[in-house]
C-alpha cells in the first residue's frame, strides 16, 4: 500500500491541524486521541512515512525502532500507569478496520479495560 501524505496524521505531524501532545522524540510523536475510548487513550506513531506496523516492521531503521518502544514506556510512565496496568494495540488493515493510513499504536490505561478483544456478532 502506497503511503498517503495527506491522512491527519501526516497533517499533525506537518502541523496544519492541532494535536493535544504528550512526547515528541527525535522519530517519534505521543497525542491524546480525539475519541477517547478509555480514561488514557493516547496514540503512539513514527515521524516517517509508514503505513502500518506491516509496513515499519519491513522498512524502519533500528534507531526509529527503538525509539517508538522507548515512547510507549515512556508515556505509560508519565500518564501513571505502568503499575496499574495499560494495553498497546495497533490496527493493520481491513480485518483490523485501521481507519488513519499511518502507523500509530494505541496505548489506553487508567481503568479496568476488560477483555482484549470481543469479536462483532
Ligand atoms: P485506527 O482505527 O486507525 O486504529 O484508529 C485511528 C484513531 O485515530 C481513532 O482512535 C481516532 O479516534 C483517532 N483520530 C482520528 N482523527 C484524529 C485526529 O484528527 N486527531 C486525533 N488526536 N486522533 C484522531
Amino acid at each position: 500500500m502506497t503511503y498517503d501524505p495527506n491522512n491527519v496524521f501526516a497533517k499533525i505531524l506537518r502541523g496544519e491541524i492541532p494535536c493535544n501532545k504528550v512526547l515528541e522524540t527525535e522519530h517519534s510523536l505521543a497525542f491524546h486521541d480525539i475519541n477517547p475510548l478509555c480514561r488514557h487513550h493516547v496514540l503512539v506513531i513514527p515521524k516517517g512515512s509508514y503505513v502500518s506496523l506491516d509496513d515499519f516492521s519491513a522498512r524502519s531503521s533500528e534507531a526509529e525502532i527503538v525509539d517508538l518502544i522507548r515512547s510507549l514506556g515512556e508515556v505509560a510512565r508519565m500518564l501513571g500507569v505502568d503499575a496499574s496496568g495499560y494495553r498497546i494495540m495497533s490496527n493493520h488493515g481491513h480485518d483490523a478496520r485501521q481507519e488513519v493510513p499511518h502507523l500509530h499504536f494505541h496505548g489506553c490505561g487508567g481503568e479496568d479495560l476488560g477483555p482484549m478483544l470481543r469479536l462483532p456478532k
